[in-house]
This record gives C-alpha cells, sequence and structure tokens, in this order.
C-alpha cells in the first residue's frame, strides 16, 4: 500500500503561479491520487485550500476544506457573482504576507467531483472567497494582482528581496513602512492561507 505524499508548494517567483491551467480531460487514478496528496499537502501547510499550479501541475482542479472535510472540484467555473465583501487574504505561495482584499461576496461554482459528478455550489462569504482564490490560482493569477498599487509595491518590494535570496523579510534599504505590509501583520488571529 502506497503512502499518501505531500508536494512542496510553489511561492512566488516560480513562473508555474503564472501559468493558465488546462481543463482536465479524464479523471483517472492519476487524477485521484493526485487529488489525495493536494489534500495531504494543504493539510501539512496548513491551508484551507490549493490549487494545481500550486504544486506545480497546470490542470484545473482545486482542494479545499472550511472544516466540512476535504472537497475537490475538478474544472471549476465561477458563472455568477455578486455583492461586495472585504477578507484578509492570505496565500501559500506568497507565504507570511496578508492582505484585506475586496472581492465578491457570493459566487455561483460549477465543476465536477472525482466520481464526474456536477458539482453546483452557491457560496458566500469565506467558501466564496477560497473559490475565488483558487480559481485564479488556476488562471495564473496571485493575490498580489487584487491589491490597491500602494499595497502592491509595498509587497513588490519585499518578494522580490525574498526571490534575490536577501537576508531577512525586509532590505536594509527600505523605509520604516515597507516593514509592516498589512496594518493587521503579526495578528496571531488572521485565518489559514489558500
Ligand atoms: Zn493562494
Amino acid at each position: 500500500m502506497s503512502a499518501v505524499s505531500t508536494y512542496n508548494i510553489r511561492v512566488f517567483g516560480d513562473p508555474v503561479l503564472r501559468q493558465r491551467a488546462r481543463e482536465v480531460d479524464d479523471v483517472d487514478g492519476r487524477l485521484v491520487r493526485l487529488a489525495e496528496d493536494m489534500i495531504e499537502t494543504m493539510y501539512a501547510a496548513p491551508g484551507v485550500g490549493l490549487a494545481a499550479t500550486q504544486v506545480g501541475v497546470e490542470r484545473r482542479l482545486f482542494v479545499y476544506d472550511v472544516g466540512e472535510g476535504a472537497q475537490t472540484v475538478v474544472n471549476p467555473a465561477i458563472s455568477e457573482a455578486r455583492g461586495e465583501w472585504d477578507f484578509e487574504e492570505g496565500c501559500l505561495s506568497v507565504p507570511g504576507l496578508h492582505w484585506n482584499i475586496v472581492r465578491p461576496k457570493e459566487v455561483h461554482l460549477t465543476g465536477f467531483d472525482l466520481e464526474g459528478n456536477e458539482i453546483s455550489i452557491e457560496a458566500d462569504e469565506y467558501l466564496s472567497r477560497v473559490f475565488q482564490h483558487e480559481m485564479d490560482h488556476l488562471d495564473g493569477i496571485l493575490l498580489l494582482e487584487r491589491l490597491q498599487p500602494e499595497e502592491r509595491k509595498e509587497a513588490m518590494k519585499i518578494l522580490r528581496s525574498r526571490v534575490l535570496g536577501e537576508v531577512g523579510p525586509v532590505p536594509e534599504e527600505a523605509p520604516a513602512d515597507a516593514r509592516r505590509p498589512s496594518r493587521r501583520a503579526g495578528t496571531a488571529t488572521r485565518e489559514p492561507s489558500l
């Protein structure tokens, strides 16, 4: 019996995170195994959502668990979006940084499960946010692109310094305000990342 294994989660700077994932044609044993390993990777992180592109697989599926057990959605699509909701969002591929981001409050998600059954979910607030975040990953979009221009500038400065391998989270020449990427950075109450 083969043990479930975990992937390394790809982080900012990895070009795969910019790729639009391709549709899944067939749900076969390999895809089921991929989903199982993604779920294990998500729990180990820990996180509440994980898209295939985050583990370097350019296929349209994501996994999530908002407290009701792990679910997998294959070839997801958002067909409707309503309202606005401000929520502090973090990403496993942009570790350690969180921002308040406004997105639609409710979405209608469709797709397929691993048995090929159609999925149709009306999602509100937190679940809706998870779906929108994972859909973005499958389209090659990181949450950085959802930030206000000033926040994005600050974030890019921090992230570029990390990619260049500089020691510490912020380069020395950075202005003092770049040391706090979010007004709530450092709080212990934030939600797990996606
Ligand atoms: Zn993410």
